[in-house]
């Protein structure tokens, strides 16, 4: 009988709690023990309390409930050995064979370190007779782990989306068609701030599905027209909006990703745009940071069923785990579920940001989306 460990780390997201019922119920039908381990890698770190072996009516109502149940959080204590040291020592104390992790590329990397030290932390609790050498027989060779993608960004390599992504985009899309009916009647200028660390996929969707004048991206900074614009993106902007309001448009939607950038690498902030578009071209121009309510609620039909079937997937996985063999990240490509190595995925990520700090744009956009073309 696998004992699986379930926790949620990193920032929250839309349908990690459909994961947590999907993997609980699934895990139960397979004959497996499912636990919760509440508050993140804390809770791993402090045990006791935070260790609970779930039923199927704990998690009764979780599959729309936004956020997570379980609790997330940054824990400082699971970056340092002595904390993987007694996140090992609660795992094997409860007899928890195999950990799914749901969340982004830094709770991956923290679940597969826990992993390559593993051999070595059992060691070290045997040595210094925390467990006995019988407690964690069947425990000694490996852990298992499965990564499950819980992001509002979808900002993870290898996968096309993450649990918690679409909900996000729709709370950005209510926002926004809010602000339009107050920026129509006053012809207004409306500069919103969108959230996605360096990923610009919530400010790009966002911009394609209300119709945005212009998107700041961090991956993509302006100006586009590089050969007549130069470095100054305040005129293509601006020529675009006038552009557009000379067509009939009455109000004027900017998205400014909180990642975004000009091409030296600079922030490019909204209360700049909105001083650009005022003081060119005189428009009365609001900013609004949309800030945590994007983080989700209620979770989206598409999120309950990502979450759910990628849960199902996960206990699979560890079903399937062999000793030795990469730690695998459910995810999916071209709507069908994908199965790839954790680190493989976490350090295209990494790439990515390397390849902006560098400023090859180019890449990092090939590297987002491999049919990109410029
Ligand atoms: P996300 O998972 O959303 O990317 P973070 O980067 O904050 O969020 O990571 C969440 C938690 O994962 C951290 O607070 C820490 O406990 C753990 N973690 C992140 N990176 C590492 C690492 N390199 N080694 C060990 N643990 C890590």
């Amino acid at each position: 009988k696998k004992r699986i460990g379930i926790l949620t780390s990193g920032g929250d997201s839309s349908g990690m709690n459909a994961a947590v019922r999907s993997i609980t119920r699934v895990a139960l039908q397979k004959g497996c023990i499912p636990y919760a381990i509440y508050e993140g890698y804390q809770g791993l770190v402090d045990g006791g309390q935070y260790i609970k072996e779930l039923g199927w009516e704990d998690v009764r109502g979780l599959l729309s409930v936004g956020g997570t149940s379980i609790g997330t959080a940054r824990c400082s204590d699971f970056r340092q050995r002595e904390g993987r040291v007694r996140g090992a020592y609660n795992l094997i104390s409860n007899g928890i064979d195999a950990l799914v992790v749901i969340g982004g590329d830094g709770s991956l990397t923290g679940a597969d370190m826990l992993r390559a030290e593993w051999s070595g932390l059992v060691d070290e609790l045997i040595a210094t007779k925390k467990v006995t050498a019988e407690e964690c027989e069947h425990l000694r060779e490996d852990l298992t782990i499965v990564g499950l993608v819980g992001s509002i960004d979808n900002d993870m390599a290898m996968t096309d989306i993450t649990i918690g992504a679409v909900t996000s985009l729709h709370r950005i899309c209510e926002a926004v068609d809010n602000l339009t009916s107050t920026a129509l009647s006053h012809q207004r200028a409306f500069v919103i701030e969108v959230m996605g660390r360096h990923c610009g996929w919530l400010g790009l969707m966002a911009g394609i599905a209300v119709g945005a004048d212009w998107v700041f991206l961090p991956e993509r900074p302006p100006p586009l027209n590089e050969t007549k614009y130069g470095d100054d993106w305040e005129t293509e902007m601006c020529d675009i909006v006038k552009k557009y309001r000379a067509l009939g448009n009455r109000k004027t939607l900017v998205i400014v990703c909180e990642g975004a950038i000009d091409r030296n690498l600079k922030p490019i902030k909204s209360d700049y745009v909105q001083k650009v578009l005022t003081d060119r071209l005189h428009l009365d121009t609001r900013v609004t940071c949309l800030g945590h309510v994007q983080r989700g609620g209620t979770a989206c039909a598409y999120d309950r069923f990502l979450a759910t079937v990628q849960g199902v997937e996960a206990v699979e996985a560890v079903l399937r785990s062999k000793p030795g063999v990469p730690a695998p990240m459910i995810g999916n490509s071209h709507n069908k579920m994908t199965c790839t190595p954790l680190m493989e995925a976490v350090k295209l990520t990494h790439a990515v940001a390397e390849a902006i700090a560098q400023k090859d744009f180019g890449r990092a956009m090939e590297m987002r989306d491999p049919e990109f073309t410029a």
